[in-house]
């Protein structure tokens, strides 16, 4: 075993086949808003079971373009869990909303659904569920809390393309769906994103968003033979080209492939964690296909914590955190409250927990390099 060889905490995965789909758009007639975004576009829909989805050039992007659809602005609140990236809630900000932090589940850090309710009140506009690691949130009871008060529910699924809740596809589990293609994400565009859902004039009103307001595109103009556009909202260019989608594309038709490896890199990383004293696993819920973006385990405390990611930087191994509290960032304290002790939950988890490598082109051999390291980290710090 060559226990220098560098492991990352993610890679992605690319092909041959990739490399030659990349370069049949970059030789294509269309290099951006083309055939092969409408078929990524498709094939999406297809795997989430939705009727619409719409590519962007981010995952950011994506969350920014449901924020502002829904027509959120000042005045408005939108819930979101204090474990999440802050992309969740930066979105909600550049439409001038207010986001509003909700604690997490102790065993999961997915968003609790007792803080959330205790969050509603009167400018409460919708609630952001954060598939946190790759495990659906209880969608259930967030569905049935949004119902109650008229809220849209959202999914960010960025780390959950694939998985599923009750046997229903992550994408089709709220009004609208966040999905991010950057490297580390489950397939990836190098940067991309893309939303989903049902809503045939909130898919409509998305394309117009991410292409400046404007109510058709190029190639819809030049096969009607059209000059003439109208801008009807204020938009951005958040495009996806035909390269990004090309290599999307490719990457989807392996996409349940990888999940199948890194559910077995995941359970191999359980049972070899069972032994080690003081670092555990998150929990895991019934009736969900988990899409395993990150094998995040929780330290006992901050020094083993600590500790453990010294020695696994002196074994070239790269661990994570996944996340710092997303209100105690200096922004949202400046701005939006956040302070100290507001979600207790998720103040407790960033001081302790630590993603460690997880990827399709892991084997067994890696996992194991990574538990002993861990173990022995560990040993020490008990003795
Ligand atoms: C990655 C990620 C985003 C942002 O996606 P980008 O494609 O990097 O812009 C948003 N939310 C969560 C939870 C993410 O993990």
């Amino acid at each position: 075993m060559a226990t220098d060889r560098p492991l990352p905490y993610a890679r992605q995965s690319i092909d041959e086949e990739d490399v030659a789909r990349v370069v049949a758009a970059l030789r294509s007639d269309w290099l951006t808003t083309g055939p092969v975004v409408d078929a990524f576009e498709e094939a999406v829909a297809a795997r989430c079971g939705v009727a619409h989805a719409v590519a962007m050039s981010s995952g950011t992007a994506a969350l920014h373009a449901i924020n502002s659809v829904l027509g959120l602005g000042a005045g408005d609140e939108v819930i979101v869990p204090a474990m999440t990236f802050v992309a969740t809630a930066n979105a909600v900000c550049m439409v001038g909303a207010t986001p509003r932090f909700a604690d997490v589940d102790r065993s999961t850090l997915l968003i609790d659904p007792d803080a959330v309710e205790t969050l509603i009140g009167p400018a409460t506009r919708a609630v952001v569920a954060v598939d946190y690691a790759g495990q659906c949130c209880d969608y259930q009871r967030l569905q049935q809390l949004c119902d109650a008060n008229n809220l849209t529910l959202i999914a960010d699924a960025c780390h959950s393309l694939g998985g599923d809740y009750g046997g229903r596809p992550v994408g089709s589990l709220a009004r609208l769906s966040a999905f991010s293609f950057h490297p580390v994400k489950p397939i990836t565009t190098a940067e991309g994103g893309m939303v989903t859902s049902d809503d045939r004039q909130l898919a409509t009103a998305l394309r117009r968003f991410r292409n400046h307001g404007i109510d058709s595109d190029a190639r819809q103009r030049a096969e009607r033979r059209e000059w003439g556009y109208a801008m009807e909202s204020l938009g951005w260019n958040y495009r996806m080209s035909e390269l990004h989608a090309a290599l999307g594309l490719s990457q989807l038709t392996r996409l349940d492939e990888w999940i199948d490896q890194r559910s077995a890199l995941a359970e191999h990383y359980r049972r070899a964690l069972a032994t080690v004293d003081g670092v555990e696993p998150l929990a895991l819920l019934p009736e969900r296909r988990h899409a395993w973006h990150l094998m995040v385990v929780r330290c006992r405390d901050e020094a083993l914590r600590q500790r453990l990611f010294q020695r696994l930087r002196d074994a070239s191994i790269a661990a994570v955190v996944h996340y710092p509290a997303l209100h105690l960032h200096p922004f949202y304290r400046r701005h939006h409250g956040g302070r100290d002790g507001l979600c207790p939950v998720a103040e407790g988890a960033a001081g302790t927990i630590l993603s460690l490598p997880l990827y399709p082109a892991m084997d067994v051999d890696d996992v194991e390099r990574v538990v002993d390291v861990v173990a022995a980290a560990a040993l020490e710090a008990a003795a």
